[in-house]
């Protein structure tokens, strides 16, 4: 699974900074980078998975139009791209981006990271009652399961856990500063360790430029690992809400 996660200028302005100059990164994301991972993906054929903050699509709305046109998911992640601990004002975020992205795009998203990974106890009961059939949030586990609500498993909703410390650009390009040419090393030997244990391998990157994969160079190392995936002929892509039905139909297989 390839997952990109948009953060334009939500991520600033969420943190009340001004999404000009050295912080207008954000606005890469809508300008160069999702565009240019839309060729990309098209030109691989790879249904990939787009998070997409409220704020974001109102800000760029023909790009998240234009996500859901050429047949990608949008997913939510929040309206401001909350990166730190929410109250009481957490339902009405979920709602408010549920339905800026439904009207945006005419079809409502089933799938949910959270921004910055901030979860609450509420969050889960809040997706469900929206009708969400899964999250990606949780660094758990290396499979996908069954979510739990409230202390029970829930058959119709699935976590899908994501590892932002490894498969993750932004601690390899902001905190280590790792060199692209490693990056793709590592991710490398990362797909091949779960090819040879699970086959479940989920890569979260951002289209925008400063720490993220938008500029071509970096686009060419997410192009890198579409080619070395596509080694394996028994490898194959899935948007996370493809694999979300299929999970949920085969739960008793896999569970
Ligand atoms: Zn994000």
């Amino acid at each position: 699974m390839l997952t990109v996660d948009f953060d334009g200028p939500s991520h600033e302005i969420g943190r009340k900074l001004r999404p000009l100059g050295i912080n207008s990164w954000g606005r890469y994301s809508g300008r160069r980078g999702v565009p240019r991972y839309l060729d990309l993906f098209e030109k691989y054929q790879i249904p990939a998975t787009f998070f997409v903050s409220g704020y974001d699509a109102e800000y760029y709305p023909d790009v998240v139009r234009d996500i859901h046109r050429r047949g990608f998911e949008v997913g939510a992640h929040g309206y401001l791209h909350e990166g730190w601990a929410l109250g009481e004002e957490e339902s009405e975020l979920l709602v408010r981006t549920h339905h800026i992205l439904a009207d945006l795009v005419g079809q409502a998203p089933v799938g949910y990271r959270s921004p910055s990974g901030r979860k609450t106890a509420r969050t889960m009961r809040v997706l469900k009652e929206l009708g969400y059939r899964y999250d990606s949030s949780d660094k758990d586990f290396d499979l996908p399961y069954l979510a739990h609500i409230d202390g029970k498993r829930c058959s119709d909703m699935i976590e899908f856990p994501n590892n932002t410390s490894v498969l993750d650009d932004m601690p390899l390009y902001k905190f280590s500063m790792t060199p692209p040419s490693e990056v793709l090393d590592l991710w490398r030997r990362e797909f091949d360790s779960l090819y040879a244990e699970n086959g479940y391998f989920i890569l979260t990157f951002h289209p925008r430029s400063g720490w993220g994969s938008g500029i071509p160079s970096r686009a060419k190392i997410i192009e890198g690992m579409i080619r070395h995936i596509q080694q394996y002929d028994d490898a194959r892509f899935f948007s996370l809400a493809g694999l979300a039905d299929w999970c949920i139909a085969n739960h008793a297989w896999f569970e």
